[in-house]
């Protein structure tokens, strides 16, 4: 008999979404800005002491916002990591600056801080670092040489809501809160969704009018309706950036269950842990999160020794009735940047590890403790059995 397959991700559902969706409807204003887009940015204004926040409609969205806030434009380098989801640098391309990519740590495929110092030069504008797996990057070090260097932080926070920096003192610091600029993704596949969704925080208080103006645009209607102005123009570079209220209020029946989703995913993340990190060995290795970094539960993987090996995994997991996925190809080896820009005559070795070797496994709300048991008995058997 044909098994079901387990997905790799399933959309969660708290059941309250309509609700708040009806909600909004029945107001009659379910265009941008409404009252779900204010309560939604209230909620990570006040929790996490973010600056100030705005709804989008996509984590790339609040990227290409970004790039129009750095004024960064021809002439202008940006430093990414090499191993990273495509939108991290493509807005910035989009404005048309040079992209230089960062490695990744040996142990980690987040970028590696020691390598900053060397990529900067007099035309970097600003160094973006990506939380991946929603992990906190090495921020201590990472902003400070911003500071040093007079650089623009954006944090790509995209996978790490809810989760936290250790400083060298011990204090937590919310991922968003660092960079003069955070961006967040609620697309279907992360923690807390709304279908596509995404925010910008501004931490920079000097870019926060200008932030409004870009979400508006380019007009300055904000300042218009607030009686600021007398004037209702075009002011400034702009797009339709903000989502409908609708999308808001979907967004906001999720924050209202942000523990209780975040306490479900750790379950099954310390589940995966508790039984591959006893069966790891020299072909396959789990994720370790930094000493700096505190868990969020976005992703569980682990890295196999090469490319071939996963492959077959993968297939065996699939005939086993599991859906396993890898991600993210070096974007310094894309098709695209060697056309935009002169190709790197190295290769960026621990980014392309990643991208060869990292295999995610399922996790979602709804999976349960011992599906997560089965997956990863089925992965130690396959390293101990099959081979
Ligand atoms: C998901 C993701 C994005 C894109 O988010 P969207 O909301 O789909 O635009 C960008 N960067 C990283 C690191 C991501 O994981």
């Amino acid at each position: 008999m044909e098994k079901s397959l387990i997905p790799f991700n399933k959309p969660y559902l708290t059941g309250k979404e309509v609700h708040f969706i009806n909600d909004a409807v029945s107001t009659g204003k379910i265009s941008g800005d409404g009252k779900y887009t204010r309560l939604c940015q209230d909620f990570f204004e006040k929790k996490y002491g973010f600056g100030k926040c705005l709804l989008t409609s996509s984590c790339t969205d609040a990227l290409e916002m970004s790039a129009i806030l750095a004024n960064v434009g021809p002439g202008d380098e940006v430093i990414v990591p090499d191993y990273t989801f495509v939108s991290t640098a493509n807005a910035f391309a989009l404005r048309g600056a040079k992209l230089v990519f960062c490695d990744s740590r040996k142990d980690h495929p987040m970028m590696d801080e020691v390598l900053l110092e060397k990529l900067i030069t007099s035309k970097t504008k600003a160094i973006v670092c990506v939380h991946y797996a929603g992990d906190a990057c090495e921020m201590g070090t990472i902003r400070s040489l911003c500071d040093e260097h007079n650089l623009i932080l954006i944090e790509d926070a995209a996978q790490a809501i809810d989760n936290y920096y250790t400083t060298k003192d011990g204090k937590n610091l919310p991922l968003g809160s660092i960079g003069d600029l955070a961006t967040f993704s609620f697309h279907e596949t992360k923690n807390i969704i709304s279908g596509e969704g995404g925010m910008l925080v501004i931490n920079d208080e000097s870019m926060m009018d200008r932030a409004q103006i870009i979400w508006e645009k380019g007009t300055n209607r904000t300042a218009f309706f607030n009686g600021e102005v007398d004037k209702y123009g075009w002011v400034d570079l702009g797009s339709s950036f903000l989502p409908s209220d609708i999308t808001a209020a979907f967004l906001w029946a999720q924050l209202n269950e942000l523990l209780d989703i975040q306490a479900k995913r750790l379950a099954l993340w310390n589940r995966y842990d508790s039984i591959l990190r006893k069966g790891e060995n020299e072909l396959f290795k789990v994720n370790k999160t930094p000493a700096f970094s505190s868990c969020n539960a976005h992703m569980y993987y682990i890295t196999i020794e090469n490319l071939e090996k996963r492959k077959i995994l993968i297939n065996h997991l699939k005939e086993k009735g599991f859906h396993a996925v890898f991600h993210y190809l070096s974007l310094s080896q894309s098709k695209f940047i060697n056309t935009y820009q002169e190709p790197l005559d190295t290769v960026n070795v621990n980014s392309e590890f990643f991208a060869n070797s990292l295999l995610r496994l399922p996790l979602f709300v709804e999976l349960s403790l011992s599906e997560v048991e089965s997956i990863a008995k089925e992965i130690i058997n396959f390293f101990t059995y099959v081979k």
